[in-house]
């Protein structure tokens, strides 16, 4: 983005402008202007009444702010009148670029697990049959599917994944780590794949548009579409990804359990800690939703333990006052507090140290130090949360994403992720979703609400 000199008349304009070519989506044709557009018949076999059109657009920002007052932190207008952001409507073309029968489409999952893997895989094969591609393979475990030769590609067919979405976790496989770039790409020619659709988080859509750039510059004429893969929802410009909303409600249960046995104990503390590295989105949502959190800790709100204002000072109010009392804690809050090892993942991303048993040990010791009976219960149910199947509104949503990666693959993009955004689905390039992560504003209302809700005080 360039930056905004609000002293030239023109810089709205110009501020649009840059916004459009940024988000511009790669195009075949822009390394084969001689590509050959094929008339598609997927809206005829679907009896479907259109194709959306390649000038269709999405409204990004949906608020009209009357005042630099209401707009807080995010105006950079003074006028505050709005600025158009576009982005491209996801979904079938009337041309494609790719011959079903010269299709090999290749599917591959990485990073960790989330509700609704199977779904999308499931919706991508179904669709790419529907094109009337034949050779539609799995890549198994992520990545390194394409480099160990121990990992035979899986076929895959309506038959294979007609059931798939009834059980959590990936039918492919993930994994972290694996091949280099040029690795991957050396497989993806030797093995004549043309169609790339790749389901994973920030670090799996950093490599996919590295493919995707290396297929360019071999001159390989390839479609590599990613589908955004985090439980956290911290994917920018999207409504929310698929896993979310099944994770939140699949925190209920956790954060439930861990109230009954606070309540039932004497001075019972339940501690849960929740998925978000960097975002506290889940923590969040999941506190809101239960109503029986009364702490609430989240990587972007910095806190203090000991101290005056601090949690633990906190926690002995509430056992005086209520006898018990609920923790809810994302997994990347207070990392201050602990000891940071350096250690990092085979993908290269920090290995959190756990908040969660901080909490408790910090938590027994203090009350033991003053002397009050204190019975600290320590839930982590991650692995349980992610390997659940998605709920009914994720299954459509991983539906719907699925559905429009493939449709995105045949009218020629590449590079190019898919979400919702306002309610409608949109490609986006994907260096602008990865540019960062997104996280809860902590003067968002959102946020204020949980806050309202937990009754808890600013631990500084
Ligand atoms: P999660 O949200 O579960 O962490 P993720 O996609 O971020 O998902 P990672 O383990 O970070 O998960 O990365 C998945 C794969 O992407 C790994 O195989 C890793 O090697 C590869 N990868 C990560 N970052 C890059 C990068 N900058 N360039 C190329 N490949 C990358
Ligand atoms: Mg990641």
């Amino acid at each position: 983005a360039t930056a905004i000199d609000l002293s030239d008349p023109e810089w709205k304009l110009k501020y649009q402008r840059d916004f459009e070519e940024r988000f511009n989506i790669p195009h075949i044709t822009d390394a084969f202007p001689d590509a050959e557009a094929i008339p598609s018949t997927f809206c005829l076999k679907m009896r479907s009444p259109t194709y959306i059109n390649n000038k269709d657009r999405v409204l990004l920002k949906v608020i009209n702010y009357s005042s630099p007052a209401s707009a807080g932190a995010v105006c950079i207008d003074p006028d505050c009148t709005w600025i158009e952001q576009w982005v491209q409507r996801a979904g079938p073309r009337e041309n494609i670029y790719f011959r079903p029968e010269d299709v090999k489409a290749a599917i591959v999952t990485c990073g960790g697990l989330c509700p609704g893997l199977n779904d999308v895989i499931r919706l991508i094969v179904i669709t790419l049959e529907i094109y009337g591609v034949k050779n539609i393979v799995g890549i198994p475990f992520g990545y390194r599917g394409f480099s160990d030769k121990n990992l035979p590609e899986i076929p895959l067919s309506r038959k294979v994944v007609q059931n798939i979405h009834l059980s959590g976790g990936s039918l492919l496989g993930v994994s972290r780590g694996g091949p280099t770039v040029t690795e991957i790409v050396d497989s993806m020619e030797e093995r004549g794949i043309n169609m790339l659709f790749v389901l994973g988080g920030n670090g799996t859509h950093a490599g996919a548009n590295a493919i995707h750039n290396e297929c360019v510059k071999r001159r390989m004429k390839v479609a590599v579409v990613g589908v955004p893969k985090t439980i956290d929802n911290d994917i920018l410009h999207m409504d929310k990804t698929f896993g979310f909303d099944t994770a939140v409600e699949e925190a209920q249960r956790a954060i439930n359990s861990a109230y009954i046995e606070a309540h039932s104990a004497y001075h019972g503390i339940g501690v849960v800690k929740l998925m978000g590295r960097s975002s506290g989105f889940i923590a969040m949502q999941a506190s809101l939703a239960s109503g029986q959190v009364d702490i609430c800790l989240i990587p972007e709100v910095p806190f203090n333990f000991h101290g005056p204002d601090g949690v633990l000072k906190h926690l002995n109010y509430l056992i005086e006052t209520k006898g018990s009392a609920v923790v809810c804690v994302a997994e990347g809050a207070g990392q201050s507090f602990l000891e940071n090892t350096n250690a990092k993942d085979a993908s290269g991303n920090k290995v959190l140290g756990d908040i969660g048993v901080h909490i408790q040990q910090e938590t027994k010791k203090y009350f033991k130090e003053i002397g009050v009976a204190a019975d600290v219960k320590y839930i982590d149910p991650t692995y349980m949360i992610r390997a659940v199947r998605a709920n009914a509104s994720d299954g459509i949503l991983c539906t719907v994403l699925g559905q429009n990666a493939v449709h995105g693959a045949f009218a020629g993009y590449s590079g190019i992720t898919v979400g919702i955004i306002n309610n409608h689905y949109a490609y986006l390039p994907i260096p602008e979703v990865i540019a960062y992560d997104k996280s809860v504003d902590p003067n968002s209302r959102m946020w204020h609400r949980c806050l309202t809700s937990t009754g808890q005080p600013d631990f500084l």
